[in-house]
């Protein structure tokens, strides 16, 4: 990162925006390895302490999936299917390796299938267990050592615990940065827009922590310091939620219809910044419990309510705190075609925030923009009759 560049963030979030990847193939040419990984489940902290790369793999949705469907079920979700055929196409060709997670059927039962394409140097299925109580996180701790020591193998590298530590301190800064920079989205009108919020977590997630951790200081600091008009239009107040949205397209939708989106509870965005891992005396502990306890994703958090509602509110109470912080005026529920673990929560989240007064758009799409059009029309009519 040069120095110009370094005062411009939001130049330097388009940038790598738009040019995915385009950092860690420049790290990969220097020398370093790279690792892929899926989702939010990552988990970060261990590649950062292993000293490679990782970078998080996306599709592109103006892009037709052209070769993947040669080898992959098209029943498989088309956030997978699209990142598998541009990984196919050759536009991760610098990767060193992949980890996947057990996490939703797309990825388990397709894991064979990215392995023996691509045939790279190094695979990992991490075995993330689906539940949380004590057996399940001690289970998760030896899976993320057994994640250590292929790393080590495949980098003749010994991953120290003093190395995890520090890697847990850098991802806690990381994500407290990020934080305070969504906090800027709490005023009316926010000091970010959604669309630029976008870029920014997309950039993010393509670089090295101590880089991303950079790039989110410059653009909070060029944004504290924007003049924003008094709000003169009574924009609605959105909050996305999903799985891997990491694009711009659907929030220029909502932005483009008059809609602001001042938060969301995507993969790519609060799910990766909120809740830190606990610095634990043995540090396997404290991203054991982070992934597995705080990360609420519908494959891995079972509510431990002792009713119904108790149970809602183990696993979408963070919403409605969202909803109320960043002063939510409607969600819109975006959830890819044959996801079902999303798909399956839909009635119990819609059943949660509109009783708790929010209105909910549901939608149920591609991972592309073929389809926006129809969608734009429904956004718009939402936001009217939020309005
Ligand atoms: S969108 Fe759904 S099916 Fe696709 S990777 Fe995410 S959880 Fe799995």
């Amino acid at each position: 990162m040069t120095q110009s560049e370094n005062g411009n963030g939001l130049v330097l979030a388009e940038k790598y925006y738009s040019q995915y990847g385009s950092r860690a193939r420049e790290l990969k040419a220097a020398g370093r390895k790279v690792i892929g990984y899926l989702t939010a489940l990552g988990p970060v902290e261990i590649m950062t302490a292993a000293g490679v790369v990782s970078l998080r793999l996306k599709g592109n949705v103006s892009e037709a999936i052209t070769k993947g469907d040669a080898y992959m079920e098209t029943i498989v979700c088309p956030f997978v299917r699209n990142v598998f055929d541009a990984a196919v196409k050759g536009r991760y060709d610098f990767l060193d390796g992949m980890v996947l997670p057990h996490q939703c059927d797309s990825i388990d039962r397709t894991d064979d299938v990215w392995s023996d394409t691509l045939k790279l140097p190094y695979w990992h299925f991490l075995n993330v267990p689906h539940v949380t109580d004590e057996p399940s996180v001690e289970f998760m701790k030896d899976i993320l050592r057994i994640f250590i020591q292929t790393l080590e193998e495949f980098t003749g590298e010994k991953i120290t615990d003093e190395a995890i530590a520090r890697a847990v301190t850098a991802h806690n800064e990381n994500r407290r940065f990020m934080r305070e920079l969504y906090a800027l989205r709490i005023t009316d009108p926010p000091l970010i827009s959604g669309a630029e919020m976008m870029k920014v977590l997309v950039a993010a997630m393509s670089l090295p922590v101590d880089e991303s951790s950079a790039l989110i200081k410059g653009v909070t600091d060029e944004i504290k310091h924007r003049e924003m008009p008094p709000s003169t239009e009574q924009g609605r107040r959105i909050m996305l939620v999903g799985d891997q949205v990491d694009d711009v397209a659907i929030i220029e939708a909502i932005e483009g219809a008059g809609g602001r989106l001042v938060m969301d509870d995507l993969s790519i965005g609060s799910k990766m910044y909120w809740n830190d891992v606990d610095a634990t005396p043995d540090p396997i502990q404290g991203i054991a419990e982070r992934y597995l306890r705080k990360l609420k994703l519908p494959t891995t958090f079972v509510g431990t309510g002792n009713n119904y509602q108790e149970t809602l509110e183990a696993r979408f109470g963070h919403m409605k705190q969202y909803i109320e912080e960043f002063k939510v005026d409607g969600v819109i529920l975006f959830v890819y075609k044959f996801c079902d673990p999303y798909g399956f929560e839909v009635p119990a989240i819609r059943n949660f925030i509109e009783s708790a007064g929010t209105p909910v758009l549901y939608l149920e799409d591609e991972y592309s923009i073929s389809t926006l059009a129809r969608l734009k029309t429904r956004i718009e009519a939402f936001l009217e009759m939020i309005a």
